[in-house]
């Protein structure tokens, strides 16, 4: 019976391996979320391996001890202490870990306090193992072990420590609107109560009822037959499950219809538009990457097309830069602010809308669904569109699963610890959308969000600015060092902006095969492709990190490509472009009529203004100088001369009154004449858009 424990012991591993994806593949069902074609099978060989092997060594330990002279003969009760206690352990300790994924960690923090318990659910399991090493003590000898005989026991500690800690399970509880707890702490501690008693008296009755049967079938001491029984149900039910997601339309189809009245197509054919926004992309990480070879696809596409020199970001993040691409105006015109709170009114004519006024076909495939998605009505005009959370989401959670952790620590298949779609997955989607709209004239409108924080470009990507031996160890170093706060400011901002610029290297590989797929269906040369960012980043620069800081050079200036159809227009354009000018720019490359009541001048028009920012966050160009009004950050006014100052060091705001005062009077006056277009409508942005927001880091 002994020499068989190691055998035993990898049975009782599969089991808890399975029964673990089992629990896992409940993450596939949250709402909205997308699911890398691969992952159901990863998963499950993943918890497969990891399990059996801790079975194994189980069973090492249980032949050990019984061969011990004067041992208890009694089977279960080692089988209990060996494997069920170091079961708890790694399993209960994995879903509290706190993965250093952001620089961020305030906000890591508030999303864990939703859960129920950190810490109790480890002594509620606890108990229950002393419990069962109680009972086997009394046990008599002839009690002979089958691994079946834990399956109540492990399903018990998995659904203790889910309950407990994975706010997802809090929120299926709290599903039913009617009984949302709002943070109430009595009716939470009900709820958790109830929970934790209903396992315990479910697993009591599982315990007197099913173990006497499971004692009783002779098939249960030869294990592999149920145990491939078992295999099967959980192959069906992850399929079934993944089949189920998957089908959740991807590219959904948008309700609103086009809101313009303007006359359909005109004579001629005209090709199809491709918008790309590389989400917090500033225009010194593609230039510090120029003529590395880690930059070829997007230096050969520049070639291709007109490139300015310096864009300006209408916004230091997201959403108001997009709705300036979006509407051709400007911040303060559209009110799509993080103070305001306002959604992108319904009166806007945007791009897409525009377009599909045209006769074109529009479709939207977003990584930055926090912003980017109904909720915020960013995606009016777009027939198709696909904002999805990745699986990664819960990554960010407690009790995600043992899959994510391993995926973190060493950045293998890290696409699951992200929690917006990585290249790739927008590229896959990209593809579906294309072979869809081919055969007439489109616009397509891509965002991707790589080089947001976290920035964690898959293996190699990660370790080619890095100069280390072995990147993954130096980044957990890292990690360690900065939650210690023993990390060199230096240091730290030297491995952050590696990383970035793994990210855009990265970008440039994925970009590549999407142009690829272009010249492969014949759209790249009829095509306009533009290529741009929504605002850039910083790594230290100024004492600031990520982007919600005032407009220093880092987040204004953004690249900007536009590859005409056919590259009838390439080289360098010298003159200032403001994000907001790329809408009536399009417009008139594409021969459509640009609305007049727009405030972005299209390319080539006159000079566009140098005013960018939101109410609380703006800068004026005049001159050599830089003028900033960062009231986001209650400081004094900046007054850079970026002549003699690129870098943005020294504050003239002091010694240049009069300069300082005429261009503050400038950015008045720009206010007054960009004044909120439609009456504030105030949205109470809906819970679902702010957890979209929390997921991504966007602490509000
Ligand atoms: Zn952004």
């Amino acid at each position: 019976m002994n020499r068989n424990a190691v055998i035993q012991g990898f049975a009782l591993g599969f089991m808890t391996g399975l029964m673990v994806t089992v629990f896992d593949g409940f993450y596939m069902a949250m709402p909205d979320l997308y699911i890398p074609p691969g992952y159901p099978v990863v998963l499950t060989c993943f918890n497969v391996v990891l399990w059996t092997a801790l079975g194994g060594l189980s069973g090492v330990m249980v032949w050990l001890f019984m061969r011990r002279p004067g041992s208890s003969k009694n089977e279960l009760f080692y089988w209990a202490l060996f494997f069920l206690t170091s079961f708890i352990c790694i399993y209960g300790l994995l879903g509290k870990l706190y993965l250093p994924h952001m620089e961020n960690m305030d906000f890591i923090l508030k999303v864990h306090k939703k859960t129920f318990d950190y810490h109790l659910s480890f002594v509620w399991a606890g108990l229950l193992v002393l419990f069962l090493l109680f009972r086997f003590r009394k046990v008599s000898q002839e009690s002979r072990f089958s691994v079946l005989m834990f399956l109540p026991e492990l399903i018990a500690i998995i659904a203790l420590f889910q309950f407990c800690s994975n706010p997802e399970c809090l929120k299926v509880i709290t599903l039913v609107k009617k009984f949302k707890t709002g943070g109430s702490i009595i009716l939470e501690s009900i709820l958790y109560i109830l929970g934790t008693a209903t396992i315990f008296i479910l697993y009591a009755l599982f315990f007197l009822k099913a173990r006497p049967i499971l004692k009783k079938q002779p098939l249960v001491y030869k294990p592999l037959i149920p145990l491939i029984a078992l295999l099967i149900l959980v192959i069906f039910y992850m399929g079934g499950l993944y089949a189920a997601v998957s089908k959740r339309p991807q590219l959904s189809p948008h309700p609103a219809p086009a809101s313009t009245g303007v006359e359909t197509p005109s004579e001629q054919k005209p090709g199809s538009v491709i918008l790309i926004v590389l989400d917090t992309l500033r225009a010194s990480g593609l230039n510090a990457l120029k003529n590395t070879g880690f930059l070829n696809n997007l230096e050969s596409f520049a070639r291709a097309s007109l490139s300015f020199e310096t864009c300006v970001a209408p916004a230091y993040f997201t959403f108001p830069s997009h709705a300036s691409l979006f509407t051709g105006v400007y911040p303060p015109e559209h009110g799509c602010e993080l103070i305001s709170g306002y959604y992108l009114a319904d009166g806007f004519v945007t791009l897409a809308e525009q377009f599909r006024a045209h006769g074109y076909r529009t479709a939207a495939v977003v990584s930055n669904y926090g912003w980017l998605n109904n909720s915020f009505n960013m995606l009016q005009g777009f027939e198709l569109t696909s904002s999805l959370r990745n699986i990664g989401v819960n990554h960010t959670l407690p009790f995600h699963p043992a899959l994510n952790v391993f995926s973190y620590l060493t950045n293998i298949y890290n696409k699951v610890t992200i929690a917006y779609r990585i290249a790739e997955d927008i590229n896959a989607q990209a593809r579906v959308a294309i072979d869809q709209l081919a055969g007439q004239p489109f616009f397509l409108f891509l965002n991707y969000m790589d080089a947001h924080t976290p920035y964690r470009a898959p293996s190699p990507y990660d370790g080619y600015f890095l100069q280390q031996q072995n990147p993954q160890l130096y980044r957990l170093n890292q990690y360690y060092l900065q939650s210690r706060g023993k990390n060199s400011k230096d240091s730290w901002d030297k491995y952050l902006l590696s990383q970035y610029y793994g990210e855009i290297a990265y970008l440039d590989m994925e970009l590549g095969n999407l142009m690829q797929r272009l010249k492969e269906m014949n759209l790249y040369d009829s095509s306009l492709i533009v290529i741009t960012a929504d605002h850039g980043e910083l790594f230290g620069e100024h004492g600031y990190y990520s982007h919600y800081c005032p407009m220093f050079d880092g987040i204004e200036k953004i690249p900007l490509l536009i590859k005409f159809p056919k590259s009838v227009k390439t080289g360098s354009v010298k003159e200032i472009i403001n994000l907001t000018d790329v809408y009536p720019t399009i417009l008139s490359i594409c021969g459509l009529p640009v609305p007049k009541n727009i405030s972005g001048i299209a390319f080539g028009d006159e000079k566009t203004s140098g005013f960018a920012g939101v109410t609380d966050n703006m800068i004026v160009h005049e001159g050599t100088y830089k003028y900033m009004d960062p009231i986001i950050d209650d400081g004094p006014p900046l007054l850079f001369d970026l002549k003699n100052d690129p870098e943005e060091m020294n504050n003239l705001y002091k010694q240049l009154p009069e300069i300082n005062v005429k261009m503050k009077k400038a950015l008045d006056k720009w206010r007054e004449n960009h004044k909120l277009r439609y009456p504030a409508k105030q949205l109470l942005i809906p819970d679902d858009a702010k957890e979209k927001l929390k997921s991504l880091g966007y602490v509000k």
